[in-house]
């Protein structure tokens, strides 16, 4: 049985060292509990980058928070000869909940292709990471009035192959290109219209009950003072948030998005 909690996820991409991230992630549990946040109520999960895994996992066991945690990234194989990469079979093994997977910044600074990413998805779920599948349309895609097409087809070719329970479980982060990191936010409105629409194609693909189970976050320029209104959108559940993450004080207020 999967219920919507919601979920506010921090990508801090590449940003923050393992002592930054010891520190950031202090602060914020601190902030989090003086603010009595109920963690069944709105998960929070952070993304560092993979050097600070270790730490952060260290840090969040000792101190018994409950914060999650997950990577941006994985490798669509297990293990074997690919320098660089990391695999997700590591990633579960340092308590990863969580890992991005086709992140916008993934797709045109490493030419991911819908195809590898649709891998990686099914390598996370291999060792029962919740992948959180990224989507959305850059800016003349939108102004050409394309966007829901195109994100859906993102969509479709990224759940290629999955079974309904694995739908149900995972998370897909609609993110209009044109609104990462520039300060433009798509209206409330443009996110509830992608969210049905994201929503209605898992229900063709799979089935209503898949539809209603799967978590689905708006993510471009999110701020503590335009959270509310995403959050107050039918078929959204969530946010990622990029640049606000960095700032304890900013990415709780942003958790507290009801106040
Ligand atoms: C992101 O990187 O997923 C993102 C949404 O970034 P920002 O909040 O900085 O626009």
């Amino acid at each position: 049985v999967y219920d919507r909690t919601p979920l506010i996820a921090g990508n801090w991409k590449m940003h923050m060292d393992h002592f930054q991230a010891v520190s950031l992630v202090q602060k914020l549990s601190w902030t989090l509990a003086d603010h009595d946040h109920n963690f069944d109520e709105v998960q929070v999960a952070v993304f560092p980058p993979f050097t600070d895994l270790r730490s952060v996992q260290t840090l969040i066991m000792a101190d018994k928070l409950e914060l999650v945690y997950g990577a941006q990234d994985l490798s669509q194989h297990d293990a074997g000869a690919y320098t660089g990469d990391i695999s997700g079979d590591f990633l579960g093994k340092l308590g990863c909940s969580y890992v991005l997977v086709g992140h916008s910044e993934r797709r045109s600074v490493h030419g991911e292709t819908d195809d590898l990413i649709n891998a990686k998805v099914h390598a996370a779920l291999r060792h029962e990471l919740t992948p959180i599948l990224c989507v959305g349309e850059g800016l003349d895609t939108r102004q050409a009035n394309h966007h829901v097409s195109f994100t859906l087809e993102q969509l479709r070719a990224g759940l290629s192959g999955l079974e309904a329970e694995a739908v149900a479980s995972l998370v897909i982060a609609y993110e209009p290109v044109w609104a990462i990191g520039t300060g433009e936010v798509a209206g409330p409105a443009d996110a509830q219209e992608m969210g049905e629409a994201i929503r209605q194609a898992i229900a063709e693909l799979f089935d209503t009950e898949t539809a209603s189970s799967t978590r689905v976050l708006y993510g471009g320029s999110v701020k503590a003072d335009n959270v509310a209104a995403m959050m107050r959108q039918r078929d959204i559940d969530g946010v990622l948030v990029g640049g606000a993450s960095l700032d304890d004080e900013e990415f709780a207020n942003i958790v507290r998005f009801e106040h």
